[in-house]
């Protein structure tokens, strides 16, 4: 997947402002086709979304349908799609959790951020198959 600069310093702003819960957001951007014949994920906007999780934010987060639903549309009449999303782990591995790979659409890419005392300590990304399965994939941050 690739990310630009700016935009993964939002992520990761993000996830320290809304300590001690995890923050959430979507990614908007388009699938481009690698010669490889999968696809790759572009980021071009990124939307911070409230966690609606009812309780346990600590550890889990929810996007509400409707917010979901806005930001698709808003992410359309700029030519894109949503293309994935982001949260942040506090004191836990980069790793998603069973709720997190339910959560993954196919064909998006989702970043988790793990904060650990307080900092960012690292980002992973994880693409979820058309076909199924949901591997770690490299992010690359273009200026
Ligand atoms: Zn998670």
């Amino acid at each position: 997947m690739q990310l630009r600069r700016r935009q993964f310093e939002i992520i990761q702003e993000h996830a320290l402002r809304d300590i001690p819960y995890e923050c959430c957001g979507l990614l908007a951007g388009v699938r481009q086709p690698t010669h490889k014949g999968e696809y790759e994920n572009v980021v071009y906007e990124i939307a911070p979304c409230a966690n609606v999780l009812y309780s346990g934010r600590e550890h889990g987060f929810e996007i509400s349908f409707s917010e979901y639903i806005d930001i698709e549309r808003e992410a359309a009449s700029l030519g894109f799609e949503i293309v994935g999303s982001y949260h942040s782990h506090i004191d836990l591995a980069a790793v998603p959790s069973n709720s997190d790979i339910d959560f993954a659409r196919p064909g998006h890419s989702m970043i988790i951020i793990s904060i650990e005392n307080m900092q960012p300590s690292s980002v992973t990304s994880w693409y979820r198959r058309d076909e199924g399965g949901f591997h770690q994939e490299a992010i690359r941050i273009v200026e």
